[in-house]
């Protein structure tokens, strides 16, 4: 599996954008950096976008896509929990803000909702998914995504707690949040977001419930506290002794 950071950060700049996977350029995770990152042709492409939660950092590019799918003459699947898909047929794609797509045209829609069952293993084009719960302020699933014997875990948006996911899931590679610094660690637990020094425990609980530790790659950080995010994170790095690695808008690689 090729995979590709289009977006690994909590905000938008000139430099960063909002969290988005690419996989084979056929699957996206996430909807934040989408239609920004992508050529017209790529984005015509993509055949399946997950969704982890209803947040606009999350969903954003769905309407975005969606026309330029639609001028293009595309059309693509939309798989997700279905609060998610209630926020965006009234509060996205209501036809007041923009266009509902699962109308247009009405032969051949341009978007398809399809629901998924948290914790129900289910084929996606070619891949073997499993939405698995996690901790966040709405309801968010993190998915593992395997092909080819290799797999991997993507969190999404999540605070602690995550010893229940753990025991669902063996990737090769985790993908998970760390949004805020060591000093906002407070706010980080009421907003359901990690830290590095909270996502060093959750990292110590994957190791006691599986007996290892996979690789590791950082997303949705907060671009003005990156600095402090990534020297802390080298310091669980050490501290677990595992490389860890902070992921980059364009990033790619291969599992
Ligand atoms: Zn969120
Ligand atoms: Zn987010």
């Amino acid at each position: 599996m090729k995979i590709r950071f289009l977006g690994a950060h909590n905000c938008e700049t000139k430099d960063t954008r909002l969290v988005s996977l690419l996989i084979d350029d056929v699957l996206a995770i996430d909807a934040g950096g989408l239609s920004s990152s992508l050529s017209l042709e790529a984005q015509k492409k993509i055949k399946a976008v997950l969704l982890t939660h209803q947040h606009y950092d999350h969903i954003r590019d769905i309407p975005t896509l969606a026309m330029n799918l639609f001028l293009g003459g595309a059309n693509t699947t939309v798989y997700s929990i279905p609060a998610v898909f209630e926020v965006l047929e009234n509060n996205l794609m209501d036809e007041v803000i923009y266009p509902d797509f699962r109308q247009k045209p009405p032969d051949k829609p341009t978007i398809g909702f399809s629901p998924i069952e948290p914790n129900k293993a289910r084929k996606i084009l070619d891949y073997d998914v499993l939405p698995v719960p996690v901790k966040h302020g709405v309801p968010t699933v993190g998915y593992q995504l395997g092909a080819g014997g290799k797999s991997f875990f993507y969190t999404g948006d999540t605070g602690p707690g995550l010893s229940q996911c753990w025991e669902q899931i063996s990737p090769q590679l985790l993908i998970i949040e760390a949004t805020g610094s060591n000093k906002f660690t407070e706010w980080a637990v009421g907003g359901g977001h990690l830290t590095p020094s909270l996502l060093e425990r959750e990292l110590e609980g994957f190791r006691e419930v599986k007996g290892y530790l996979p690789r590791i790659i950082i997303v949705h950080m907060s671009s003005h506290l990156e600095k402090d995010i990534a020297a802390e994170i080298a310091a669980v790095a050490k501290a677990l002794d595992i490389p860890i690695t902070l992921a980059h808008e364009g990033m790619e690689i291969n599992l």
